[in-house]
C-alpha cells in the first residue's frame, strides 16, 4: 500500500513512522526545507532559539506513546507565574500551592482570597488521568467562563487574560472553555518543559524514526484528491491513501474552503545578556496588558533552565503588534518597554533577533463540544493536526492516533 503524507510537521512525521512501520510504503512532502513544522528553532546571533515561546507539557498522555522523554533532557519551569505591573514596577507572584507549597502565601496575596479560592476550585476539577475531559461538556466562551467561575474583574485583567492571550495566541482570547480548563489540566498534573536541544527535538526525535519513507523536502503540494496529490512543480504522485498534516489555513485551502481562518500569529525579540534579569525559570507576565501601549505580553529567560554563561532574555508579542517585528522602529519600542521593566540594564542587552509565526495556531469555535473538532476524512482524504482535535501537542498527537485507530494500526513501538 503506497502513503502520501503531505506536511512533516509533528502530525506528518508521527504518521508517517506509523505507517512505515506496518508496511506501508510512505512519502513525506514536505513544502520547507525541513521538518517539525511550527515546533520550530532558529539560529540567530549564533544562538539555538525556539521560534516562538513554546513549552512541553509533561502532562500531555500522548508523550508517554510517542516519545523518548528522557532523550530529550526536559528542564521544567517554575510552578508558578511571575506578574508585573510596568506602570509601579510591582511583581507578583501566582503559583500552584498544590505543587509548589512555598507560592501559598504569595498567591493568596496577589490574587486575594477568594480568586485564590476559586483558582483551587477550579484546580480541584481537573483529572490527571483524563485532561481533556472538560471538552465533553458544552463550553462557553473564555471570558464569559472566568466571569460564570466569578472570578474578580481585577484578576481577570491582569492575570487570567494575559495568562489565556498567550496560551491561545489571541489578544481576544476567542477559544472555548474547555480548553482552557484542558491546558490548566496540563499546568496542574505536570511540569512545562523545554527540551535542551529546543522545541524542535520533538519532532525531530519522531523524524529519526524514519527508516524506509521518502522525504521530499522543498516541495509544495498544490491540490490533492484521495489518490494522488500535484506538486507546484507540475509533478504528480498516485498514492492509495493521502493523508493531509498541513496546518488548519493550508488544509482548508486545499480542500476548497472559501473562508480563511483567523491568524493567531507571534513573534519573539530576542536579547543576549551576562545577568539574566530573571533569577528563576519562569514567565513573567504584564498585568497591564491590553491597556495603553503595551506590546509586550510576557519575558522570559530560556537559558535559566539548561545552565548556560550568557543568557537570552525573549519578549513576545502577539497579534498584529508582531508582524512589525522586522522595523527597526518596532525593536526600539521593545527595547523601551524592556528599559521600563527591567531598568537601565536592558539598555546594555545585546539584540539578536526576532522570531515570526503567521498561523501559530488554529482557530475554532468559542463553544463547541467535543474533543474532535473536524471529521477524519474529508473528500476521501484523511485530516489530521492540530485543527482537527485541538490546538496542542496532546491534540497534534490524539489526531494521529484517531487515524490509526481507524486504519487499526498500532502506534509503534518505541526504541
Ligand atoms: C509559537 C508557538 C507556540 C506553541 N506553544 C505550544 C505549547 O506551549 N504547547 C502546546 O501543546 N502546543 C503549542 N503550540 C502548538 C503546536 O506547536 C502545534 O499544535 C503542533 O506543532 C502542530 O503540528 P502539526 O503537525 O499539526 O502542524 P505543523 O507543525 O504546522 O506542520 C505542518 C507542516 O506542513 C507543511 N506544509 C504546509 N503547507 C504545505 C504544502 N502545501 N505542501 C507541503 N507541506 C506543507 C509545513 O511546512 C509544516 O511543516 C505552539 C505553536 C506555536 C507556533
Amino acid at each position: 500500500m503506497k502513503a502520501v503524507i503531505v506536511g512533516a510537521g509533528l502530525a506528518g512525521c508521527a504518521a508517517a513512522w506509523a505507517l512505515e512501520q506496518h508496511g506501508y510504503d510512505c512519502t513525506l512532502i514536505e513544502a520547507s526545507d525541513k521538518a517539525g513544522g511550527r515546533m520550530k528553532c532558529t539560529t540567530i546571533g549564533g544562538h539555538n532559539v525556539d521560534v516562538g515561546f513554546h513549552v512541553l507539557h509533561t502532562a500531555y498522555p500522548s508523550l508517554q506513546r510517542w516519545l523518548d522523554l528522557e532523550a530529550l533532557d526536559l528542564k521544567p519551569m517554575d510552578a508558578a507565574t511571575d506578574l508585573i505591573s510596568p506602570s509601579t514596577g510591582n511583581i507578583q507572584t501566582i503559583g500552584d500551592p498544590l505543587r509548589a507549597p512555598s507560592t501559598l502565601i504569595p498567591t493568596v496575596f496577589s490574587a486575594g482570597i477568594w480568586n485564590a479560592l476559586r483558582m483551587l476550585r477550579w484546580r480541584l476539577r481537573t483529572r490527571k488521568s483524563d485532561l481533556e475531559a472538560a471538552m465533553d461538556r458544552p463550553s462557553l466562551p473564555l471570558d464569559t467562563y472566568f466571569d460564570a467561575m466569578r472570578f474578580s474583574k481585577a484578576f481577570q485583567t491582569s492575570f487570567l487574560q494575559p495568562l489565556f492571550a498567550g496560551i491561545t495566541l489571541d489578544q481576544n482570547r476567542m477559544e472555548r472553555s474547555a480548553f482552557a480548563s484542558f491546558t490548566f489540566s496540563a499546568m496542574s498534573h505536570g511540569s512545562m518543559t523545554m527540551p535542551k536541544q529546543g522545541i524542535e527535538a520533538v519532532p525531530n526525535q519522531i523524524l529519526q524514526n524514519l527508516k524506509s519513507t521518502e522525504i521530499k523536502y522543498n516541495a509544495t503540494v498544490s491540490s490533492v484528491s484521495s489518490n494522488a496529490v500535484l506538486l507546484e512543480s507540475g509533478k504528480s504522485i498516485k498514492a492509495d491513501i493521502v493523508v493531509l498534516a498541513t496546518p488548519q489555513n493550508v488544509t482548508q485551502n486545499l480542500l476548497g474552503a472559501t473562508d480563511t481562518p483567523r491568524r493567531k500569529e507571534t513573534a519573539t525579540y530576542v536579547f543576549a545578556c551576562k545577568d539574566p534579569p530573571l533569577k528563576r525559570a519562569r514567565l513573567l507576565l504584564n498585568t497591564e496588558y491590553g491597556e495603553g501601549n503595551h506590546k509586550i505580553l510576557h519575558v522570559h529567560v530560556p537559558t535559566l533552565l539548561h545552565g548556560s554563561d550568557s543568557h537570552l532574555v525573549v519578549a513576545t508579542v502577539i497579534g498584529e503588534d508582531s508582524r512589525l517585528h522586522e522595523h527597526k522602529s518596532e525593536q526600539k519600542k521593545i527595547r523601551t518597554e524592556l528599559i521600563n521593566w527591567f531598568g537601565n540594564d536592558a539598555k546594555d542587552w545585546y539584540f539578536i533577533g526576532t522570531t515570526y509565526v503567521d498561523y501559530a495556531l488554529p482557530s475554532g469555535g468559542t463553544t463547541a463540544t467535543g474533543r474532535e473538532r473536524q471529521p477524519l476524512i474529508q473528500d476521501g482524504i484523511y485530516c489530521i493536526g492540530d485543527h482537527t482535535m485541538h490546538p496542542s501537542v496532546q491534540g497534534t498527537l490524539r489526531s494521529v492516533e484517531r487515524l490509526l485507530e481507524h486504519l487499526e494500526i498500532p502506534i509503534p513501538m518505541k526504541g
